[in-house]
């Protein structure tokens, strides 16, 4: 069924356009000094252009125009308990008396340290950063000195950061890949060579096994989104972890899961607690800052000590500050309160909001799937779930960006790309009123 005849797009970008005035206006102001009027690419992608906010609560943003959104981006994940949540603004003021950074040592680094081992599988030793980018670059580099080996294998469609070693093979189109020879694909202009990248499919074996048979020495590690979140929120086929676990540890290779999205997320141990697998190193971000800058990465004492020993070098002026940490751990302890039940009833939520969106757009002709965990789910319209992201392709991507610019007119926030996050301040009420909305949206 094409879009067209679905969706009133050209009614729905005019009732955004006449309301969101204000933030055009700064759009246009932006651009004229800040290199694409966003701070960050992916945001200018926005139909029909980039709003701005001067508001955040609980579910709720509001935009400079005063028009109120229920909100299914979270800051593209992190606030996991929310805009502003009470518990994390009183951390952080209280914090803010004693000083935000020293660049030194204090009680919360190994405070938080502490509670983090305790409760993340393959923890014995943790370091901090700010940024999910950064964080990746010391697990790459960590599996680099540990096993005297250059080469890391990604999957395509995964994304670990916009550093050039990873920014690989993210979401390339058919006539990239026809033309790429199976070798990584830069995402942009300017990124160093692909040299020590390798890129096999997500959940095909043989892909895989094709890799490590053709470079098994030269493999330092395995990198992937546990869950498949940022193309597709597509999940591990049963038994394809354990085929990753097992196939790493053969050819002598660190198995790396980059768990900024799933971390506490999926679940209270991320999704190696979720799907009972332990990697090597873990990576985590977003949620774990709840809005803070903040990235961890976890591992075993074998790997982690080089980073003790001062054989691999992890250095940042602002890692482990008491603000970001001071953010983190009120969120930890609201997270790992009464085992992780909100983590459970947000799981439970998110299952709902999901198969709303499905009956009801199925009811209306089209073909939807929605795939994902609980509190991070992508909704495609396509007739099967993906496997990866070649499959993933297949969606109706013009319809997808069309629903997400016609729920906007009905006051929902969506992300461009047909994933949706919840946190802990969604409501019951919060779910019927995002259904209704689509029911409005599509009639
Ligand atoms: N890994 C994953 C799985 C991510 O989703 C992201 C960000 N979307 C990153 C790494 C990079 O994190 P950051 O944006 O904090 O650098």
């Amino acid at each position: 069924m094409s879009s067209t005849c679905v969706l009133p797009v050209l009614d729905c970008e005019v009732r955004v356009r006449a309301r969101t005035a204000g933030s055009l206006k700064r759009f246009e102001r932006a651009r004229r000094t800040l290199a694409g009027g966003v701070s960050s690419g992916m945001r200018g992608h926005a139909r029909p252009y980039p709003l701005f906010y001067r508001d955040g609560h609980g579910a709720y943003l509001t935009d400079v125009d005063g028009n109120s959104y229920l909100d299914f981006t979270l800051a593209w994940g992190p606030l996991i308990l929310g805009h502003s949540p009470q518990v994390v603004c009183a951390a952080l003021e209280q914090q803010l008396a004693h000083g935000f950074t020293f660049g030194a040592q204090h009680d919360l680094e190994y405070e938080f340290a502490e509670r983090l081992v305790d409760l993340i599988p393959c923890a014995d030793k943790v370091c901090f950063a700010n940024s999910g980018t950064e964080i990746v670059q010391v697990a790459l580099r960590l599996a680099r000195a540990a096993t005297g080996r250059l080469k890391h294998l990604k999957f395509e469609g995964h994304f670990h950061g916009w550093a050039d070693s990873v920014m690989l093979s993210y979401h390339p189109s058919l006539e990239e890949i026809a033309g790429s020879s199976g070798l990584p694909i830069p995402v942009g202009a300017g990124q160093l060579p692909p040299d020590c990248a390798l890129v096999a499919q997500w959940n095909d074996r043989a892909s895989v096994e094709e890799m490590f048979a053709q470079h098994g020495g030269e493999i330092a590690s395995l990198i992937c989104e546990p869950l498949l979140a940022n193309s597709g929120c597509i999940p591990p086929e049963p038994g394809f972890l354990e085929f990753l676990r097992e196939i790493t540890t053969r050819y002598g290779s660190l198995l790396i899961f980059d768990e900024v999205i799933t971390g506490f997320r999926v679940h209270l141990e991320g999704a190696q607690g979720l799907y009972g697998v332990t990697p090597d190193l873990a990576t985590y971000a977003k949620a774990v800052g709840a809005g803070m800058p903040l990235s961890i990465l976890a591992g075993s004492s074998r790997y982690m000590d080089l980073i003790a020993s001062g054989i691999v070098v992890h250095v940042g002026t602002l890692n482990g500050n008491p603000l970001a940490l001071s953010g983190a751990n009120a969120t930890l302890q609201v997270l790992a309160h009464d085992h992780g039940e909100g983590l459970k009833k947000m799981g439970a939520l998110g299952q709902r909001l999901r198969q709303g969106l499905e009956s009801i757009l199925r009811s209306r002709g089209l073909q939807v799937v929605t795939t994902g965990e609980g509190a991070v789910f992508h909704l495609a319209f396509m007739d099967h779930s993906p496997r990866n992201y070649r499959e993933l392709l297949q969606q109706d991507s013009q319809l997808s960006s069309d629903f997400t610019l016609c729920m906007l007119a009905e006051g929902v926030l969506l992300m461009p790309d047909g994933r949706w996050y919840l946190s802990l301040a969604h409501t019951d009420a919060d779910i019927d009123q995002a259904l209704a909305a689509v029911g409005r949206a599509i009639n």
